[in-house]
């Protein structure tokens, strides 16, 4: 498909997981993609390798969402070298998880920081360079949605951030044609959610359909708000948890 030819996405935490399939369908519909990662340099090596093979430009660039200043500055690196952005996918995220009376306070100042001001910062950051037909998608998660069990807490505070942060964006940003939405995955087979863990039997039976996500089933639902069929979405959360919240 060639429906993003021309546009340039910036994907972080796109190294492996969820944020590894967006940049890779992005780019097969066409896009140039640029990834972010922590640690993971080999493995967002293979991700732009994959990218190239689909014919587009590959980025990948170490920034720690936390870190503001990083997260600036990638947004800047991928202006400079692909000529522009067009799509931001904030999708970068950790999994805190335990007892709410145990969790740290560096653990929620973490937790905020990568999945709620990373997304705000990184959407300042690249507002500017958003013509119209711009996209922001977030990652968010369906635990913001339905919380059926204790431990998560944290994580779905966090979460739960970016469904105002995506509904204020799309009124900032809607006068311009730029849109903003939020996709909540329900669990989905990657390393920080295994469909072979010991928990994995538990979330299953908690879904409709009695099975995990594919990450490519998360990103063809980020694809299709990035493309023109999704042209007129904007300030609302999509959840694509097989039924878990129903
Ligand atoms: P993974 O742990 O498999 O991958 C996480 C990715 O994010 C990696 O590329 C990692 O980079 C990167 N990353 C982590 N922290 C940072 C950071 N501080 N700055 C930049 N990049 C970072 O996670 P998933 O693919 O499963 O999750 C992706 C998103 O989907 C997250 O926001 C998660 O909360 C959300 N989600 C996942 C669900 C699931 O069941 N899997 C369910 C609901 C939501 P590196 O490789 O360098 O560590």
């Amino acid at each position: 498909m060639t429906e993003l030819a021309g546009k340039v996405a910036l994907v972080t935490g796109g190294s492996r997981g969820i944020g590894a399939a967006i940049a890779e369908r992005l780019a097969r519909d066409g896009a140039d993609v640029a990834v972010t990662y922590t640690s993971s340099a080999d493995r967002a090596a293979e991700v732009v390798r994959r990218i190239e093979a689909a014919g587009r430009r590959g980025l990948a660039l170490a920034a720690d969402s936390a870190d503001p200043v990083a997260l600036i500055g990638a947004v800047e690196r991928v202006v400079a070298g692909l000529g522009g952005l067009d799509i931001l996918v904030n999708n970068a995220g950790i999994a805190p998880y335990g007892p709410f009376e145990q969790v740290a306070v560096e653990e929620v100042d973490r937790a905020l920081a990568v999945h709620a001001r990373a997304a705000f910062v990184a959407a300042q950051a690249a507002a500017p360079h958003l013509e119209g037909g711009g996209r922001i998608i977030g990652i968010g998660s369906n635990l913001a949605e339905r919380l059926p069990y204790p431990g998560w807490t944290l994580y779905a505070m966090s979460k739960s951030a970016l469904i105002g942060l995506t509904k204020g964006l799309a009124r900032e940003l809607g006068p311009r044609g730029v849109t903003v939405n939020l996709v909540q995955p329900g669990s989905t087979d990657t390393e920080m959610n295994p469909a072979d863990s010991p928990d994995a039997d538990h979330e299953r039976a908690l879904t409709a359909l009695g099975r995990y996500a594919r990450a490519e089933e998360i990103a063809a639902t980020v694809a299709h708000l990035a493309g023109p069929a999704g042209a007129y979405i904007t300030g609302t959360a999509i959840t694509v948890d097989g039924g878990f919240a129903a």
